[in-house]
């Protein structure tokens, strides 16, 4: 034979056996196939047996040809084998469906606690007139501190455990720097919340994160009166958590004048002392007042022609209370067992 004859035969071996691998098989004749064509006495290793007979010009092309004729013979016997395998095998094949197998069961979603009740005070809030307006995380220590009353090096600053940034940005302490923003860019009457996160330097531990929400209300008007406030404010944590009894208590804050606290009669307790109130009966839920009129003054309205008040919810201390959560970091969690429960 010349060597055109033995090519000619190789590959005449090689179509043969991609034709028989092509018919319909199965595990057995998939095994006598590649027999046939690569088993000690195949047409292939016979012709590499001998291939010390012919002239040394032509062996290394035979050589060639055969190896590569082999290799694909290997190939295609390869991936059909696997392929039968996967066939065999119900969780190998997307084709063969097990209907006795039990179904998964599909778990209706829920909202998130927190986001449950932001979206409720929202909509609480919306019934009364007021908008949802939002201000950027990151601030200036102008709108977080200086627009609010509180200089530079004031003592009210330590008050707020701040985080500061290499560039002279800090992230927000409070929502009250959406306050400025709004008063700075729209025209009084004014009813506005302001939802959003805030941080600040503290350890962690059951009722503290470094982060949390808050959400900030504004209200402006020529007649707003603390009355307003006092109306509002617990017509909200009667909405929200249901309290029947509330109190205003004076406090300091250097946005407002007067400040004061919201308190509602603990709810672990019902007003007899206990850890969670240092035995006071009451648990403080919104701190609040009436805009000070420096701060009116820093944002271009005028305090003799507008009044108005304000207050910062801590919002994750509110679904806390509703839901008798004792520990802030379980809301935080992403823990199934804790967020099922609600
Ligand atoms: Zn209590």
């Amino acid at each position: 034979m010349n060597s055109e004859e033995i090519l000619k035969k190789i590959e005449q071996a090689l179509n043969k056996a991609k034709v028989e691998f092509n018919e319909k098989i199965n595990e057995k004749n998939l095994d006598e196939i590649y027999k046939n064509y690569l088993g000690k006495n195949s047409l292939l290793n016979n012709i590499l047996r001998g291939i010390s007979d012919y002239e040394p010009e032509i062996r290394k092309n035979v050589g060639l040809s055969v190896n590569a004729a082999k290799s694909q013979i290997e190939e295609i016997y390869k991936n059909l084998k696997e392929q039968l395998k996967a066939d065999n095998n119900p969780a190998g094949s997307s084709l063969r469906i097990d209907m006795s197998l039990p179904g998964v069961k599909i778990e209706p979603f829920h909202t998130h606690p927190i986001t449950a009740v932001l979206n409720d005070t929202v909509d609480f809030f919306s019934s009364m007139g007021f908008e949802v307006v939002e201000g950027p995380e990151i601030e200036t220590t102008h709108y977080n501190f200086d627009a609010l009353n509180i200089p530079d090096n004031h003592p009210a600053r330590d008050i707020w455990d701040t985080f500061y940034l290499k560039n002279g940005f800090i992230p927000r302490t409070h929502t009250s720097s959406v306050q400025v923003r709004t008063m700075e860019t729209r025209k009084p009457p004014l009813r506005v919340i302001a939802p959003g996160r805030c941080y600040r330097y503290e350890s962690v531990d059951a009722t503290h994160l470094f982060m949390f929400n808050q959400v900030e209300g504004l209200f402006i008007d020529k007649n707003a009166r603390l009355s307003d406030l006092k109306g509002i404010l617990e017509a909200t944590v009667k909405h929200l958590l249901g309290a029947k009894k509330t109190r205003f208590r004076p406090a300091f804050y250097p946005f407002v004048e007067p400040g004061l606290d919201l308190d509602i009669e603990c709810v672990f307790c019902h007003g007899k002392g206990c850890s969670v109130c240092k035995s006071s009966g009451w648990i403080e839920v919104i701190p609040c007042g009436m805009v000070h009129p420096k701060v009116f003054e820093y944002a271009g309205i005028n305090p003799a022609e507008y009044k108005g008040f304000a207050f910062g919810m801590g919002f994750d201390r509110l679904v806390m209370l509703k839901y008798n959560v004792n520990d802030l970091r379980l809301l935080y969690s992403g823990n199934m067992d804790v967020l099922n429960q609600f």
